[in-house]
């Protein structure tokens, strides 16, 4: 267990970052953050930064050496960097959970050997091998790279034959999987953390609703088809965290579907579902990430009113900040990014029905 007073040192610069050493800060301990980009929104509340990229392996050793642990709050952090750091300090989550989750033909094939459901897929790494998939998923189906995909990106829909070139072309000719269009009725995510004493605790479960491909809101409590395919979920989550050895928090999303839960995607790490967890629970996922991080004792996760709902402020949603901090039901958490570019996550706002 390190003690209040020691250093985590947090991959990634982003809101997540920002978060996590807020949270960090709070139960005592400093945060040192790994960015190649200048002023990150974490780095602005935090203890410590280095700007240096993933590749920079002196500037790695330098972090190692001034840190008394490591996590992550993006996962498509360079595995390389990550084996460096491991040699010399500890880092949670560890190389399993990284492969995995980097790697969706990965992760499809190690949550369908646990026994969850997934959308029908199939490998693409050719022009040819696309038409092969084609034949096998049907249409509609969505092209998704293997590796760097987040926010919609990396992927390219395919309605009909005529557009597999387009979407070939759109994905850059990467290694990919094509996915079979998944005709769900809602998305929701499980959020759970893994303490180094292997306990787990999960969060109430949000339902969350996609609006171009980017998380739009999150809202407790979620409709009666996901409450009743929630503990098939929760249950297969933990599972996941488990035998990945996972420390930390971890985010599995799922569609709900009328035949049950089929599995999307796992984030190994804090995720924008769980912000809500921030005011909405006995504890954020935040807070018990750190906690995990450091070998601290899990804390609950019960939920703090009957309903609660996180929407995202995207690009220039943000300009709605005077009507917002003036409300009093909102609470406003702006991650402090200078420009509001289209798509930019800028910031987020929970409105529970008790306050
Ligand atoms: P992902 O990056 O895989 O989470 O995809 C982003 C969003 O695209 C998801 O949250 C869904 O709204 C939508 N999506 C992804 N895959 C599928 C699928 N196989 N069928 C239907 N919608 C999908």
């Amino acid at each position: 267990m390190l003690a209040p007073g020691s250093t985590i040192g947090i991959l990634g610069g982003g809101q997540m970052g920002r978060m996590l050493a807020l949270a960090a800060a709070e139960l005592g301990y400093r945060c040192h953050i790994f960015a190649p980009e200048a002023d990150t929104p974490a780095s602005e509340v935090a203890a410590f930064t280095t700007r240096a990229e993933y590749g920079d392996a002196a500037a790695l050793k330098a972090f190692a050496a001034a840190v008394d642990v490591v996590t992550l709050e993006w996962e498509n952090v360079d595995r390389e960097a990550v084996r460096q750091l491991a040699s010399h300090v500890p880092v949670h989550p560890g190389a399993h959970s990284l492969e995995v989750a980097q790697d969706r033909m990965a992760e499809k094939q190690f949550v369908e050997w646990l026994g969850g459901r997934t959308a029908t897929w199939a490998q693409v790494d050719s022009r040819e091998a696309l038409d092969a998939a084609i034949a096998q998923v049907g249409l509609p189906a969505i092209l998704k790279t293997r590796r760097f995909g987040y926010d919609g990106k990396g992927q390219a829909r395919i309605m009909a034959a005529g557009d597999a070139d387009a979407a070939w072309a759109a994905i850059g000719g990467q290694p990919a999987i094509l996915e079979g269009f998944v005709n769900f009725a809602h998305e929701f995510s499980v959020i759970l953390c893994r303490g180094q004493d292997g306990s787990i605790v999960n969060w109430p479960v949000p339902v969350n609703l996609h609006k171009g491909g980017i998380l739009a809101t999150s809202t407790l409590p979620p409709p009666a088809l996901v409450r009743a395919q929630a503990a098939e979920a929760v249950q297969l989550a933990r599972t996941v965290a488990e035998k990945l050895g996972h420390i930390g928090v971890l985010t599995a999303e799922f569609f709900a579907c009328k035949d049950g839960p089929r599995f999307n995607e796992i984030a190994p790490r804090v995720h924008n579902s769980g912000h809500w967890t921030i005011e909405g629970s006995a504890t954020s996922q935040f807070e018990n990430h750190v906690r995990a991080v450091v070998g601290l004792p899990l804390r609950p996760t019960a939920l703090m009113s009957s309903r609660i709902e996180m929407t995202n402020l995207i690009g220039d949603d943000v300009a709605d900040w005077p009507r917002l901090m003036a409300d009093p039901t909102a609470h406003v958490h702006l991650y402090g990014k200078a420009e509001a570019r289209p798509g930019r996550k800028m910031g987020h706002v929970c409105v529970m029905a008790d306050s």
